[in-house]
């Protein structure tokens, strides 16, 4: 373990949109800022492909470029990004507290955000991988718009699943909602079932699962097994369905593994936010798609950023340690 005799102000969990938000604004209040940015760095915004609802960008801007931009900017007024994983937190505000990351290093802050966002569940398939960002997609607010006049298909069946495709039927001309249960036992709320239901765009495959995702270069097409009832034995069949791309909504997950223990969590998983951003242990504040489960748009973890990070500053100014606070005031 190498244990760097650096003391940081705070230090800054995750590099997406929140996690960038949070070190630019601590790093222009003069705190020393560490942000362990994950590896892979960046977070959802990296695995989508162009950012178009993020205002200041006419032109959209490739999630990649937004993100490699921010750290560059983050990096310029003076903070220094590593591109590790946290394992473990330990220690105290009184005492400081201790990040050993998986490449063996230890750092030593006064204070953290945690802003490690959460994940879309995948199916776990070789060939949904092969295709992510080339039609298989996890967000339909992000990428829906690229599918104006195609055919795409959802896979789940909670409110996730019946707001994205009702959302999508907004551009593609047909929307097939792939259920792995029975009509009869949709996950979703009664309300969100019927607006799709009554949407003449969404057509509903109950019983099925994705199988295989297939195309080129981009997705062409699923392959579905359904569960039929014939002559009162259950078969299995197995069919094709031509689609320009396919959305999983199947649920997302915090990444909060790590933290357990160390901060309160509900039920959920995801980080219990109380005021000022602060989390349940004294000089650990919360930021992003890791606490917010409703919003999670890039825009909205990186408000929450600058919220947490004037927060921290602010916190450590009370604190009596010395800080250029009253520029926001
Ligand atoms: P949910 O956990 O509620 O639903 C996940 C769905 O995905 C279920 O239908 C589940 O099937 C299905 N699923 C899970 N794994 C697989 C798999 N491997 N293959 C196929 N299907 C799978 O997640 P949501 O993201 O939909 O919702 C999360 C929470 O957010 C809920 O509380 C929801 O109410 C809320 N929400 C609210 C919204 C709103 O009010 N506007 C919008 C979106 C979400 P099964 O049922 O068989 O387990």
């Amino acid at each position: 373990m190498n244990e760097s005799s650096t003391i940081f102000d705070v230090i800054i969990l995750g590099s997406g949109p929140s996690g960038l938000t949070a070190a630019l604004y601590t790093s222009r209040a003069f705190l020393n800022t560490l942000v362990i940015a994950g590896n892979p760095p960046g977070g959802q915004l990296t695995i989508t492909t162009r950012v178009e609802n993020f205002p200041g960008f006419p032109e959209g801007v490739l999630g990649t470029e937004f993100i490699s931009n921010t750290r560059k900017q983050v990096k310029n007024n003076g903070a220094k990004l590593i591109d590790e994983n946290v394992l473990k937190i330990s220690g105290s505000f009184e005492d400081n507290f201790t990040v050993e990351t998986d490449a063996g290093n230890i750092y030593k802050t006064r204070t953290i955000i945690i802003a490690t966002g959460s994940s879309a569940k995948w199916l776990g398939l070789e060939s949904e991988k092969k295709f992510i960002g080339k039609g298989v997609c996890a967000c339909a607010t992000c990428d829906g718009f690229f599918y104006k006049h195609r055919v795409v298909a959802v896979v789940g069946g909670g409110d996730s699943a019946m707001e994205e495709s009702t959302f999508l039927t907004r551009f593609a001309t047909k929307v097939y909602v792939i259920v792995r249960k029975g009509k009869k036992d949709l996950r979703a709320s009664k309300y969100m079932q019927k607006k799709a239901f009554d949407d003449p765009k969404i057509e509903f495959i109950f019983n099925s699962v994705v199988k295989e995702v297939i195309g080129n270069d981009v997705v062409t097409g699923i392959k579905i097994s359904t569960k039929n009832i014939k002559d009162g034995v259950e078969v299995e069949e197995e069919s094709t369905l031509q689609v320009d791309g396919l959305f999983v909504a199947i649920g997302h997950e915090p990444n909060t593994k790590f933290l357990e223990g160390l901060v309160e969590l509900d039920e959920k998983g995801y980080v219990k936010m109380f005021e000022n951003h602060k989390t349940s242990k004294e000089g650990i504040f919360v930021s992003g798609d890791v606490h917010d489960h409703i919003y999670r748009q890039a825009i909205s973890a990186a408000g929450y950023g600058c919220q947490a990070a004037i927060d921290v500053t602010r916190f450590l100014s009370d604190h009596g340690i010395e800080t250029h606070v009253s520029s926001y005031e």
